[in-house]
Formats: structure tokens, C-alpha cells, sequence
């Protein structure tokens, strides 16, 4: 039975899943929080038990992989004899920059790439390769794939990833829209062919991945053409606490106002804005929800507006593909908040989306939620990002 163990590494945790690839089944999964920081925590699921918390100091990666692998062999609560079992790892990459249009084996020279593209991704891409370092070190031996957030989109032409800056920057140094959540637009796009019994090459998709971190992604024939991220994740939608787009004065112009430095004003731009900034009251959108059914103003403008957005790239994106056939809404809120769903397309009754009130009444199933008689189809697909980093990797090992 081949399994692949996937891991998705950040500056203080680590997510996992073991996979059996012969049902494409989760056979454990977890997460390893606050690496390096006081009250460090392992919390350990194997499917159909019950999870187990294990509180021991975790200084770095190294030990997280090590207490990882010590409860997926566990005798207890383990799920596998020993680490043979596991035929290979796959590992969450953010940025690919333009070297990784696909998934690759991972070798010493696709780390040095993967390296040089760190300048583009500095909070993320150090991260996945200490976690690439700690599962190298502890499982020599076990082949490992590394799958890019960034590669899907790389089929995108340039008219849609050049910034409108001199052009010299993108030659320089790199600076073009880029987009992530790659493996999850991918999936669902895959999913949306599979589902209307289509084929992908017939397809005008587009797909909105609203979770905290949310883009929109057009794909046209299978291919992503655009894309609502950019250089970096901040562009694009509101997000739960990142601002998307604006005008970049406002940057200077605020800088002055409150007296803050670059770096300050970054945080309020990653952190403290989207729906958080805009709601003053939460970035968790069940509270914004909530908020909403209770009458509050506050709540109200933050979601009109986070769902104006939505709207307004989807119409984009029907111009940009000369068309559309099918919308697809996965992650956390667009796989369990039905209002907002039908508020968003609500917006695009002159494309031909007409939604089906009963059947948008549902959560992270795989679902059409429009009518039969709806032009363009609108469906919700719940995503699985590591099953296609599972699904990567075998394929690349063999
Ligand atoms: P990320 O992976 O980017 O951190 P998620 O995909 O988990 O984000 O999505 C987080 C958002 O989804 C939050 O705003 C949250 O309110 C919403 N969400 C997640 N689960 C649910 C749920 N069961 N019901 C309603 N909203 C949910």
C-alpha cells in the first residue's frame, strides 16, 4: 500500500496528512503549533479515533517532524508499523516565482531555485524549506516532491501578469502578478469538469476560493489565465485581515498621517485590514455573519463590500474569457456560507446565473446550487489541496 505524507510547513507550524493513495483516504492528519515558542503542542488525528494532544517543547522544525513521525508510528494511536511505509513526502511551496510551472522531484539544485525565489516570498517559502531540511534529515532516503502555490497560474499570459509599471522591474527583479492558492483552483476547476461530466478543454471556469486568505482564478480549458493575487498575497479580494486592492498612494498618504514606517504600515495592510479593518469587529466571518443577522452596521458594510469585490472580479473574469460556463466557491466561507454564495450571485443574473435557494441550502458537499434551467452553472466544491499534493507526488515518483 503506498502512502504519501503531506506536509504543508509554516514559520511556527506544520500541518500533515498521511494519504493512502489506493483509496485516496486521510489516514491521519494534524498540526504542530507554535515551533520555537513557549507552549508548543502536537495534536495528532488518526482517522475514525479520537485526536491526541501532546504538549512537549518543540525549539524547531527538526523536533516537530520528529514528534510527527514518532505518532505516526506510535503503538497506541499510530497508524503505521514503521516510517517505510510512508513511500514518499509531498511539501506545500509557496512561491515558485517563474522557475516552477509544475511539481518537481525534489533535489540539492531544486533547492538552490527554491532558495533564490525566497527574495519574492520571505515570510513563506524560508519556512517550507526548513520543514523540506527537518523531513530530508530525519527520512533520508524517502523521495520528496515539492508542489507550488504558484505554479498553476504560470500559464497565464502577460498581458494579465504585467503590472503596469516600468517594464524593467519585471526584468530586474521579477516584480509580475504571480497568484496562489494554485493547487486548490486547480483541484476544484479539475473538479467543476468532472462534476457538469465535461471536459476541462471546454470549460470557462471561474473559481473563488474564499477562505481567509481568498482569490478568484479564471481557467479557461483547463488553464488558469488569471488570477486575483499578485506579486504577492496581499492583492486582490478583501480578505479576512489583508486590505486587496487599493490605490497605492494611500500608502504614502496614511504614512504620513500616523507616522509609521514601511514595515508598520505592511501590517496594517496584511493584518489589521480586509474585513477585520473594515468590520472593526472580527476577521472570522461567522462573527461578521452573525453580525448581520442581528441588524449590525458594521458587520453589514464588511460583508457588502467583501461581497461587491467578489462580484465585481467574477464579471472581470467573464470579460477576460470572453465567456463563463461555471462558478465554483470552495474554502472556508465559500463552502459554508450559503448567504453569502447567493449575494454573490445575485450580482450576476445578467450572465445567466439563476441560484436554487434549496439546493444553495448546503455545506461542503459537492453541489450544483443552481437551477437546471441556469445559463452559467454555479456549484460548490469543496477544495483538498493536499490530496492533489498527494496525487503530485505519487505521480512524479513512480
Ligand atoms: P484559511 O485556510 O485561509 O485560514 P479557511 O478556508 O479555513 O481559511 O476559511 C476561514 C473562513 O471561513 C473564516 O472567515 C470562517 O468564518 C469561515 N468558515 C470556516 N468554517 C466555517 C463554518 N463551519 N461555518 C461558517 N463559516 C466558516
Amino acid at each position: 500500500m503506498k502512502k504519501v505524507l503531506v506536509i504543508n510547513c509554516g514559520s511556527s507550524s506544520l500541518k500533515y496528512q498521511l494519504i493512502d493513495m489506493e483509496t485516496e483516504s486521510v489516514v491521519a492528519k494534524g498540526l504542530a503549533e507554535r515551533i520555537g515558542i513557549d507552549g508548543s503542542r502536537l495534536k495528532h488525528q488518526p482517522a475514525g479515533k479520537d485526536a491526541v494532544v501532546q504538549e512537549e517543547a518543540m525549539p524547531d522544525h527538526n523536533k516537530a517532524v520528529e514528534m510527527v513521525l514518532a505518532a505516526l508510528t506510535d503503538k497506541e494511536h499510530g497508524v503505521i508499523a514503521d516510517m517505510s511505509e510512508i513511500s514518499a513526502v509531498g511539501h506545500r511551496v509557496v512561491h515558485g516565482g517563474e522557475k516552477f510551472a509544475c511539481s518537481v522531484v525534489i533535489s540539492d539544485e531544486v533547492i538552490k531555485t527554491m532558495e533564490e525565489c525566497s527574495d519574492l516570498a520571505p515570510l513563506h517559502n524560508p519556512a517550507n524549506l526548513i520543514g523540506i531540511n527537518a523531513c530530508q534529515q530525519l527520512m533520508p532516503g524517502t523521495p520528496m516532491v515539492a508542489v507550488f502555490d504558484t505554479a498553476f497560474h504560470q500559464t497565464m499570459p502577460e498581458k494579465a501578469f504585467l503590472y503596469g509599471i516600468p517594464y524593467k522591474y519585471y526584468t530586474d527583479y521579477s516584480v509580475r502578478r504571480y497568484g496562489f492558492h494554485g493547487t486548490s483552483h486547480r483541484y476544484v476547476s479539475e473538479r467543476v469538469a468532472a462534476i457538469l461530466d465535461k471536459k476541462a478543454e471546454d470549460l470557462k471556469v471561474i473559481v473563488c476560493h474564499l477562505g481567509n486568505g481568498a482569490s478568484v482564478c479564471a481557467v479557461n480549458g483547463g488553464k488558469s489565465v488569471d488570477t486575483s493575487m499578485g506579486l504577492t498575497p496581499l492583492e486582490g479580494l478583501i480578505m479576512g485581515t489583508r486590505s486587496g486592492d487599493m490605490d497605492p498612494a494611500i500608502m504614502q498618504y496614511i504614512m504620513n498621517k500616523e507616522n509609521l514606517d514601511i514595515n508598520q504600515m505592511m501590517n496594517v495592510l496584511n493584518k489589521e485590514s480586509g474585513v477585520l479593518g473594515v468590520s472593526e469587529i472580527s476577521s472570522d466571518f461567522r462573527e461578521i455573519e452573525n453580525g448581520c443577522a442581528e441588524g449590525n452596521k458594521a458587520a453589514q458594510r464588511a460583508n457588502d463590500a467583501f461581497v461587491y469585490r467578489v462580484a465585481k472580479y467574477i464579471g472581470s473574469y467573464a470579460a477576460a474569457m470572453n465567456g463563463v460556463d461555471a462558478i465554483a466557491f470552495t474554502a472556508g466561507l465559500g463552502e459554508n456560507n450559503a448567504l453569502v454564495r447567493k449575494e454573490i450571485c445575485s450580482y450576476l443574473e445578467f450572465l445567466g446565473v439563476k441560484v436554487d435557494d434549496a439546493k444553495n441550502n448546503v455545506r461542503g458537499k459537492e453541489t450544483v446550487i443552481t437551477t437546471d434551467d441556469s445559463k452559467v452553472k454555479a456549484l460548490l466544491v469543496p477544495t483538498n489541496e493536499e490530496l492533489m499534493i498527494a496525487r503530485d507526488t505519487m505521480e512524479l515518483i513512480g
